[in-house]
């Protein structure tokens, strides 16, 4: 018994030994080592730990073949700069969200989020059997780039405000931070919307450079103290309903890997989707708690007919963007066709059993 033990533990130790000289190996020997740029602040709850994760599990998965180092926003390049960076090939991979771009592709913002559109499961639907990502690479292909949804944040909160939201004349002349479509929307009910990446939100609403902003819901908002330059927060996030971030790949690097590393790094992309989701449906129910016990922040609900006012803009805006081109109207029409079809099936499932769970 005693030879026998000892015979195990020689074993288990040789096989430890031989596990730690192997991992230094493969390390060394990685045959495709890159640069994944991040429109997030380095290790940021949530999204930049998710970029993160997403290195790690292309690393693992390959069993060291890949090897992926995370850059956040400014250490490579300035968090809007990413998308050029990946696309010129600076980088071979980006992590942010495609609602940044607007800039150079209005119709990027669809797959984003769209005010008062699909939500993280009918997003999530739409991308991968509905022909939404089909849409996406095709757009992004113009750009020398493969898209893939890669973490979604779920229904966000509406924002953080010095000022309760009463009518919609209360976001007259209001200057507040948010991108993509919903700051067209708020442009048109009278503000004045401004994009600013996430690591400078709290200091130009604490200094009043910005009256107000949203970021994404508790878990991110909490973590940038904004409940220290705002007290009123304001649900439900009408404009960002579900908003998908985004993996980008340069299409040369990634043709240039064997058919398993594309796998890898495409299903990668696709764990870290639908794991994002539920680190916000398991972060944000703490993290609201201690907005509202601790820190004492009003928590507020946008008025019906404030609502009712920015649906109807909404809708005149994507109703503009899906008019630009022949591009646009084909990915509003795909868009739209699978929101109307949502629709009744949402209705009696999610909805009438949210509705039937906090009423009787
Ligand atoms: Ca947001």
């Amino acid at each position: 018994m005693q030879r026998r033990d000892f015979i195990k533990k020689v074993g288990a130790a040789s096989v430890a030994l031989g596990t730690g000289l192997a991992m230094t190996n493969v390390q060394a020997r990685a045959d495709f080592k890159w640069k994944m740029v991040t429109t997030w602040p380095k290790n940021f709850p949530g999204l930049g730990t998710a970029a993160n994760n997403l290195a790690r599990l292309i690393g693992e998965m390959s069993g060291g073949r890949m090897q992926v180092k995370v850059y956040g926003a400014k250490e490579l390049v300035p968090a809007f700069g990413v998308f050029d960076a990946v696309s010129r090939g600076t980088a071979e991979m980006g992590h942010g969200s495609a609602y940044y771009w607007k800039g150079k592709m209005e119709v990027g913002q669809f797959f984003s989020t769209v005010p008062f559109g699909l939500t993280a499961q009918e997003m999530n639907a739409w991308m991968y059997h509905g022909g939404g990502l089909q849409l996406w690479t095709e757009l992004y292909d113009n750009f020398g780039l493969i898209p893939a949804p890669a973490g979604n944040t779920g229904v966000q909160m509406g924002g953080w405000f010095n000022k309760e939201i009463n009518s919609v004349a209360d976001l007259e002349g209001l200057k507040m931070r948010i991108p993509g479509l919903g700051g067209e929307v708020l442009k048109r009910a009278g503000g004045t919307p401004v994009n600013l990446p996430g690591g400078e939100l709290f200091t130009s609403l604490k200094s009043g450079a910005i009256d107000a902003t949203e970021w994404v819901g508790p878990y991110n908002d909490l973590a940038f103290g904004l409940y220290r330059a705002a007290k009123y927060y304001y649900y439900p996030g009408f404009h960002e309903p579900g908003t998908i971030l985004e993996a980008m790949i340069n299409k040369e690097a990634f043709n240039a890997l064997p058919k398993d590393l594309q796998s890898i790094v495409m299903n990668a992309c696709k764990v870290v989707n639908q794991d994002l989701l539920a680190e916000y449906t398991a972060r944000n129910p703490a993290a609201l708690h201690e907005l509202l016990t601790k820190h004492k922040v009003q928590l507020r609900a946008y008025p019906d007919d404030v609502l009712k006012k920015l649906r109807k803009i909404s809708n005149e805006v994507v109703a503009e963007l899906a008019d630009k081109d022949d591009f646009s109207r084909k990915v509003y029409q795909s868009y739209k066709q699978f929101y109307d079809n949502a629709l009744l099936w949402s209705d009696i499932s999610e909805r009438a059993y949210l509705d039937a769970r906090a009423r009787v």
